[in-house]
């Protein structure tokens, strides 16, 4: 089971660990790199970066790269640069910029002042690049992109040689400065490294470096017409800004072997070390940016921010802690092969963290009346409860309890089924904080027959939390006050699609046939104790017996919203000790 092994590579399974600050990080194949570089001199200290490509939402494959090559610098007192990855024009934009640096932020690291932006290096770049033609080791090539392509050859056919491989220096340079000038249409020319067109490795085939397009960048305006593709900028933006190790995806293994090539043939102030792992797969969900892009786009969600998404801004509105997806990185570890994550290790890492520090209330999302008949009339009563028995500090609260309550519609059976502990006619229940009642009379609706209300009578010897002698009762069931009652609206969420594994859709499907219907249930008639009144956006706590939720951006005085972040049925914990006994 891969979450298991996963889960043994923390080495601590079961110590109820919730953040993993100030605990010694469990070693990897890529902090062992580190050491020995270290160790012999090879480095006095190291700099890492996270580079993304700002033409969408972080999601949380994101948010593993950021926790790896930020906590890679912070344990080991080295620098982390935050370097955008601009070189698209097309596709990116200043919105993805700012919503990265937030996210990033939010996630609780920090850039200081090293920010950076691959378009900050284009004039270098095409020094660099005019130095390769220099070298005989670039050319402009005039295949269109389907020739190109023909020439390419498979990964059993050698590729072949583009007639025009073999211009001159002169005549390279000449064309190229044109091409800068933008001379040339769009995919009339492009600037080609010039390598191996036999080579095993397709990416060594005499690859593109520069392309013509006349779109506006968002940083550099209409400067340029021509963009270096990703390939060579990312080792050059790497080699300028002294990045020690440079720690990317699997993807990349194979394009290595360029990233060294450009390196070697330029007269770079460094060559980094490029480090591959697997990126991370979350189960029931996507991850890549131009999926997620569709399902804002198609209106399959609401936004980028909706709970729903596996990206930071999703999971932030939701109410996923960062603390919480933190631990989820350092728990998944990185490896050199590509899995799929359970999503209960990233839910278990969100309850363990907000079972200490989440202050519990009382919330009836589908309410029932209950008239206790033997409660005085007017009386309304101050209970003291406390606000989180995890955790001795919290404090308490009071909550109003009267003659009118509400309880769950489906704690009440009308015909119990055995070993129900709950209400039932003519069966006693505790209240949580206050008394056992005991349900008397159903009162239905003539028309529809529905049961609109319970009569019961209380037991005043009950109170407190105390039990009168000898009776013993095994149910206890959460409630709210009529008459101080808090109308809420609560959105309860599911997977976004009904699939574990979105790498194994059906021929003939695409990945949208799998999206859930059910995957937000949104309760409008919830209600809560008064206590929850001044709740502000981002504010979390747990609903007893429900789980845990968070204030809704949209949240407002005279409507307020919370969404489940996470029930509290734990099956990871469920599962960890089912691992422990050997069962
Ligand atoms: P996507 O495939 O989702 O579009 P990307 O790789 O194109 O993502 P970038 O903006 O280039 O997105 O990513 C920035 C950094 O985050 C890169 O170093 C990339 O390797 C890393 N990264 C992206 N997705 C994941 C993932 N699922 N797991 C781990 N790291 C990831
Ligand atoms: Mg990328």
């Amino acid at each position: 089971m891969a979450n298991s092994k996963m889960f043994d590579q923390r080495g601590e399974p079961g110590t109820g660990v919730g953040s993993t600050e100030g605990i010694k990080p469990i070693s990897n194949f890529i902090r062992f790199i580190i050491d020995r570089d270290l160790e012999s001199g090879k480095h006095k200290s190291i700099v890492t970066r996270f580079p993304p490509e700002p033409n969408g939402y972080l999601h949380i494959g994101h948010a593993k790269s950021i926790c790896l090559n930020f906590g890679l610098a912070r344990d080991y007192d080295g620098v982390c640069h935050l370097r955008f990855d601009d070189t698209n024009p097309a596709k990116e934009e200043v919105e993805y910029v700012e919503s990265i640096m937030a996210d990033i932020r939010w996630l609780g690291f920090d850039w200081k002042d090293k920010l950076f932006y691959a378009s900050d290096y284009f004039e270098r770049l095409y020094e660099y690049a005019e130095d390769l033609i220099r070298q005989g080791k670039a050319f402009v090539c005039d295949l269109s992109q389907d020739e190109m392509r023909a020439y390419r050859g498979t990964l059993t056919v050698p590729g072949k040689d583009s007639p025009w491989r073999d211009r001159s220096v002169e005549e390279n340079l000449d064309l190229f400065r044109r091409m800068r000038a933008g001379e040339f249409e769009e995919g009339s020319r492009c600037l080609r490294a010039r390598i191996d067109m036999a080579s095993p490795n397709i990416n060594m085939r005499d690859p593109v470096i520069y392309r013509i397009k006349k779109t506006e960048h968002h940083r550099t305006g209409d400067q340029w017409q021509i963009y270096p593709m990703y390939d060579y900028t990312h080792c050059v933006s790497d080699a300028l800004e002294m990045i020690t190790h440079s720690i990317c995806t699997l993807e990349f293994e194979d394009h290595r072997p360029l990233y060294d090539w450009f390196l070697d043939q330029l007269s770079v102030p460094c060559h980094p070390q490029q480090i591959e792992f697997a990126r991370l797969n979350l189960a029931y969900t996507v991850m890549s940016k131009r999926r997620l892009l569709e399902l804002v786009e198609g209106g399959y969600v609401r936004g980028w921010d909706d709970p729903r998404m596996p990206t930071i801004a999703g999971m932030r509105r939701r109410g996923f802690p960062p603390e919480a997806i933190r631990d989820f990185c350092d728990r998944i570890g990185v490896a050199k092969a590509d899995s799929l994550v359970d999503y209960e290790l990233l839910q278990f890492c969100v309850r363990e963290y907000l079972n200490k520090i989440a202050t519990r209330y009382m919330v009836v999302l589908d309410p029932l009346r209950v008239v206790i008949e033997n409660y005085p009339d007017e009386c309304v009563e101050n209970i003291t409860a406390d606000n989180n028995p995890e955790d001795a500090n919290a404090g308490t609260r009071t909550i109003p309890f009267g003659k009118v309550i509400y309880i769950e519609r489906d704690d009440f059976r009308e015909a119990a089924p055995s070993k129900w502990f709950r209400l039932a006619p003519g069966m006693e229940v505790r209240l949580k904080h206050a008394y056992y009642i005991t349900c008397k009379e159903v009162v239905r609706d003539p028309a529809s027959r529905k049961i609109v209300e319970l009569r019961c009578t209380y037991d005043p010897e009950s109170g407190g939390g105390s039990t009168p002698e000898g009776r013993k009762v095994k149910g206890t069931i959460h409630w709210v006050s009529a008459a101080h009652a808090l109308p809420m609206e609560v959105r309860l969420y599911d997977q976004l699609f009904t699939l574990p594994d979105l790498s194994e859709i059906e021929a003939g499907k695409t990945y949208l046939d799998y999206l859930n219907p059910d995957s937000i249930k949104v309760i409008p008639n919830a209600v809560a104790e008064i206590n929850l009144g001044n709740a502000k956006p981002g504010t979390r706590c747990q609903f007893m017996r429900q789980g845990y939720f968070c204030v809704d951006p949209e949240s407002a005085e005279d409507k307020i919203v919370f969404n489940r972040i996470v029930t509290l049925k734990d099956t990871w914990a469920k599962l960890e000790k089912k691992m422990e006994s050997g069962k």
